[in-house]
């Protein structure tokens, strides 16, 4: 496409990844880091042993979240999404700046909420506050940008998984939103480091726009293909089974890892943690497929949650 053409779309045409790709195209020249745009977050240097991870992302009242839901949930989620593309890369969580935009009108009561959801999930995974901003806003705005840290030889991305690796996911899936689980996941951190540190998985990515894209993108980065199982696919409650492929916001982990290391993931062996074995990897052409409860394979579209 011309770059004129490019010019004159709107982000709707573009989509959310297709606004990445076009600012990553931008930056590009610009980053001397290990992993620029594109993971769970940026891996940059930092020492012999350790990289660094930073991440950001921001809630919007109006598209996120309502102020129907419960405040200290809202605060909740702000942080502990970032928390969870830190566990994707095998790291753990050390500090964020959080930046506030409110309009006048909102009353101190809702903000504090907000804070106290944020602050109690940052303790919990020892994560310091250490600074932000505050803007006048039309609607409310939550943004948490979050530093960790990773053993260099633990960093786990998403362009490493080849053909015969196990996907893994560590919790039911769909629903969330519904269910309210988004607002009260558990950010899985310590899944993350038992994996990395014991298993060496071979990619990772947490579940925020639904197992069928962020398996896409792991897919994508690893230049691979997959087959998922319908009767392996663990649910949340009720959830259908496409409820489990496209809601998104479940926060799980999914991973691939070699079949020889996999054995070891499945039944007694891990005492602390359950992990859900949903398919392998396979060549690049056969894409994303679905074997139905019945035998069949059935090709999947590699859709989730729609940012723009
Ligand atoms: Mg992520």
């Amino acid at each position: 496409m011309s770059t004129r053409a490019v010019q004159k779309m709107k982000l709707s045409d573009l989509g959310e990844f297709g606004l990445i790709d076009l600012l990553k195209k931008q930056a590009r020249g610009s980053f001397s880091g290990i992993q620029g745009i594109g993971d769970d977050t940026a891996v940059l240097p930092l020492s012999a042993k350790k990289h660094l991870l930073l991440t950001t992302d921001m809630l919007l009242e109006g598209v996120h979240f309502t102020l129907k839901m419960p405040a200290k949930g809202i605060g909740h989620k702000a942080i502990a999404s970032s928390i969870s593309d830190i566990a994707a890369m095998g790291g753990i969580p050390k500090y964020a700046v959080i930046s506030l935009g409110a309009p006048s009108t909102v009353s101190w009561r809702v903000i504090s909420q907000i804070y106290q959801g944020i602050r109690k999930t940052a303790k919990k995974f020892h994560v310091g506050i250490v600074g932000g901003d505050t803007i006048k806003s039309q609607k409310i705005i939550i943004n948490v940008a979050l530093l960790g840290e990773v053993k260099r030889d633990e960093a786990v991305y998403r362009n490493g998984a080849r053909a015969g690796d196990q996907v893994f996911v560590t919790g039911p899936l769909g629903r969330s939103l519904s269910s309210g689980w988004h607002l009260r996941f558990v950010p899985r951190i310590a899944q993350a480091q038992y994996l990395a540190g014991k298993h060496k998985p071979t990619a990772m990515i947490d579940i925020s726009d639904g197992l069928a894209a962020d398996l896409g993108h792991i897919l994508r980065e690893s230049r691979v293909g997959a087959m998922i199982e319908e009767s392996s696919i663990p649910r949340r409650g009720k959830a259908y089974l496409k409820d489990a492929l496209y809601d998104g916001e479940d926060f799980e982990l999914l991973f691939t890892i070699p079949a020889s290391r996999a054995q070891k993931l499945m039944g007694k062996n891990t005492r602390c943690y359950r992990f859900y074995r949903i398919g392998e990897v396979v060549a690049k052409e056969k894409g994303l497929q679905l074997k139905t409860s019945n035998g069949h394979l059935k090709k999947i579209t590699i859709k989730g949650y729609i940012h723009f």
